[in-house]
């Protein structure tokens, strides 16, 4: 499993840090990581293997990495962080309530795991609520929803302005139209594959995605094939993809798709 720190979480650390927030930012940071390994458990427990764990300003997304799984598995998967962040937070509220000196951050974490659990329920994309919709409805329609969704609480900032709600509105807006074709593209047609002489990672991409995307999904401990699925700039991609490649050293194969 890779692990892979998403650029905005860095830029909301130094947010929290330009607004004094450190010790909100800290509390949660741990209940990301504390919702990302519910997801890992369940996944674990159901026998999936996760490819990729990404740490994001608003919880981890999660990619899986078999197509074979069923959407109701994958949806527990999904669904299994947000219930322990709110269960958390109910466990950290419990104590305070008990032991109101015990330890001063510790409200922090009351909030910090009932904020990541909420946000994450939201059906949005790339939200955990969002990501179980998308099993379940078209991907264009979930795409569509949540720019509106997004681009409404910027617009309400005219009335009520608000610096937090236009910084996660800005961020969630930047990752479903940056990541969301890459991830559910990824989601979808990234699996593991049998040769005679083991097991390899084959992936369809397009020639329109990123290299540094492309080298994203390289399995550093098995040969990963790459199947190109589009016919635009398919010779500038490959060119530039073999060239990436060959200076990585990297065990892939590249293949042509025509259709
Ligand atoms: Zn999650």
């Amino acid at each position: 499993m890779r692990f892979y720190v998403h650029p905005l979480f860095i830029l909301t650390a130094l947010v929290a840090v330009f607004f004094a927030a450190t010790g909100f930012f800290v509390s949660l940071i741990i209940a990301v990581i504390l919702h990302e390994v519910a997801h890992i458990v369940m996944a674990k427990f159901l026998g999936v293997t996760i490819s990729q764990l990404a740490l994001t300003p608003f919880g981890g997304t999660v990619n899986l990495q078999t197509k074979i799984l069923s959407s109701y598995h994958k949806c527990l998967i999904y669904l299994a962080g947000p219930l322990a962040s709110l269960l958390l937070s109910m466990l950290f509220g419990v104590i305070v309530w008990l032991l109101p000196t015990i330890f001063a951050y510790l409200e922090y974490l009351v909030v910090a795991n009932f904020l990541v659990g909420v946000i994450n329920l939201l059906p949005i994309y790339p939200l955990d609520g969002g990501k179980v919709l998308s099993l379940y409805l078209s991907t264009k329609f979930v795409l569509i929803a949540s720019n509106s969704f997004f681009s409404i609480i910027l617009i309400l900032n005219v009335i009520w302005f608000n610096w937090w709600w236009i910084f996660f509105a800005v961020v969630m807006l930047i990752q479903i139209n940056w990541e969301f074709k890459q991830n559910t593209f990824y989601d979808k047609f990234s699996y593991a594959g049998r040769t005679k002489v083991g097991e390899f990672k084959q992936c369809a991409v397009l020639s329109s995605m990123s290299l540094w995307a492309v080298y994203r999904m390289i399995d550093k401990k098995r040969p990963t094939k790459f199947v190109v699925t589009d016919q635009q700039n398919i010779e500038f991609f490959e060119s530039n993809l073999e060239q990436w490649l060959l200076k990585y050293k990297t065990n892939t194969e590249l293949v042509r798709c025509l259709k």
